[in-house]
């Protein structure tokens, strides 16, 4: 076995603390990643606080995983020692049902193995995330990364970039299509760069008026404020395709009405019930949609790597040292993050 270091939440109520934990030593297909940088998620608040029910103690959180391949099994093909690599939201799936034969890992009929706050597919071990010196990974849900990115702006694209792009390209995004962005955190950022780089004229939807000149510098060509329910009116029937990065339940019924005829309004944030319940007229009312879409697959993923490595695509990060970790998590909460909190791994 190898010993790992990392933080973990030991329950719902526990800031983050040192932790030791093992590793198992790689096998044939596995890779061992020695990280260097890990994104902080909202999701990792949600999974340690319990937010979504089940959570498992002690957890390691951290999806958005970076490093360098130190080790690899026998028959690995994919990376080799000393190249850059990276995790993601999954580490293993069944591979053998339709969704996982689709490349929709994600949507395994078993359950996909959750890089952390899960169990490995022996229905024992715990899976530990990266906030973390040490990863060991099947090669088969290990990615490549472009090597003109820098690492620690390009760990939030294994979760924040997946999740907004998989639902960008579903939906056709491209030139001549208005989108809407709705919540401009980690997800938002990446949805307004995202979607601008295919061509779209994107327009960030905001509680917060501070970030609108903000929006335009990731590349929005429009702001609308989601509190001013005059502008709200004014955009009405606006778009075929509005992501809502919510972390919370919320009233969806205004962002239903600036769909066009047909639109979809794809949920990504808000995992617990939708209270309240849509007004049926928003969706009668022009055949609109309201959907949702959870992060992407492992061959979209690395698609979308290496589009963000042909645009130069990264996040916007405030890298920061594992110790001031709870205090992140504590201004996530509070929305105060542009836009991303990345952790530097040498400061374990
Ligand atoms: P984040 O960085 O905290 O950003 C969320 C943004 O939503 C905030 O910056 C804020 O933007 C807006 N917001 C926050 N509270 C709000 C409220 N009460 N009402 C209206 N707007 C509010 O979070 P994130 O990391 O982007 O994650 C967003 C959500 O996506 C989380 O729930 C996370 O668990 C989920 N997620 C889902 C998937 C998936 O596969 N579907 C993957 C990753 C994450 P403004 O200031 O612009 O209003
Ligand atoms: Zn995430």
């Amino acid at each position: 076995m190898i010993s790992a270091r990392g933080w973990a939440a030991h329950s719902p109520t526990s800031p983050l603390v040192p932790f030791s934990f093992e590793r198992r030593d790689p096998g044939p297909h596995d890779v061992q990643i020695k990280i260097r940088w890990c994104g902080i998620c909202h999701s990792d608040l949600h999974q340690a606080r319990d937010d979504w029910d089940g959570s498992l103690y002690p957890m390691v959180p951290g999806h958005e995983i970076v490093g360098d391949v130190v080790a690899t099994g026998a028959q690995v093909t994919r990376v080799k020692r000393g190249d850059a690599a990276a995790v993601g939201c999954m580490v293993d799936s069944c591979r053998t049902c339709r969704p996982c034969k689709a490349g929709l890992e994600q949507y395994c009929d078993e359950g996909a193995t959750w890089t952390y706050n899960c169990h490995e597919r022996d229905g024992v071990t715990l899976t530990q995330g990266g906030y973390s010196d040490v990863i060991v990974v099947d090669e088969a849900f290990v990615l490549a990364m472009p090597n003109n990115l820098d690492l620690s702006a390009a760990a939030p694209l294994l979760c924040a970039g997946i999740t907004t792009w998989s639902p960008l390209v579903h939906w056709k995004t491209g030139p001549g299509m208005e989108v809407g962005v709705a919540g401009i955190g980690g997800l938002g950022h990446m949805g307004i760069k995202l979607a601008r780089a295919l061509g779209a004229r994107v327009v960030a939807i905001t509680t917060s008026p501070a970030k609108a000149a903000e929006a335009h510098r990731l590349g929005a060509h429009e702001v609308l404020l989601s509190t001013d329910a005059a502008a709200m009116e004014r955009n009405r029937r606006r778009f075929p395709l509005v992501l809502d990065t919510i972390p919370v339940s919320h009233d969806v019924t205004p962002y239903l009405d600036l769909l066009d005829i047909d639109g979809s309004l794809v949920i990504v944030g808000a995992f617990t019930e939708i209270v309240p319940p849509p007004r049926g007229t928003a969706l009668v009312g022009g055949r609109k949609r309201l959907t949702g879409s959870g992060i992407g697959g492992i061959r979209e993923t690395q698609e979308m790597l290496d589009f963000c490595g042909t645009h130069g695509i990264t996040a916007d990060v405030e890298r920061i040292d594992i110790a001031t970790v709870n205090e992140a998590w504590a201004r996530m909460q509070r929305g105060d993050v542009r836009y991303r909190f990345v952790i530097d791994m040498a400061t374990l």
